[in-house]
């Protein structure tokens, strides 16, 4: 497994595949390769078969929207797939890969108690 690389515009920062001959947000033509941002996730869904077979175990796939705002489908391998709004990672390991990142203590102590009288 290795980080997900993708080339990125050097003006804006936009990234995505294939590489492009001007940025599609600003017209830029100067690319470098740069790790994808961190991500949420929008939803997921369990592929129990695709053309030409059933595929056992079912795979979890998600829809992920980087921190820049690229949308991205990717291949969730852990035990406990991540749900809709949940923060992963992504990496490169046979396709584009998500994975869990702990969530903040924020998080953990429940975002909507209420503190206070
Ligand atoms: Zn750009």
């Amino acid at each position: 497994m290795s980080a997900a690389i993708m080339p990125a515009c050097v003006a804006c920062g936009w990234q995505g595949r294939p590489r492009r001959i001007w940025c599609p947000r600003c017209g830029g033509a100067a690319w470098a390769d740069a790790p994808l941002p961190e991500a949420t996730v929008v939803a997921t869904t369990q592929v129990r078969r695709h053309v030409g077979g059933v595929v056992d175990p079912p795979e979890v796939v998600c829809l992920v929207t980087t921190d820049d705002g690229a949308t991205f489908i990717a291949r969730c391998d852990d035990a406990v797939p991540p749900k809709p709004k949940d923060r992963v990672s992504l990496a490169f390991d046979s396709g584009l890969v998500a994975h869990a990142l702990p969530k903040s203590s924020r998080a953990r102590a429940g975002a909507k108690r209420k503190v206070g009288p």
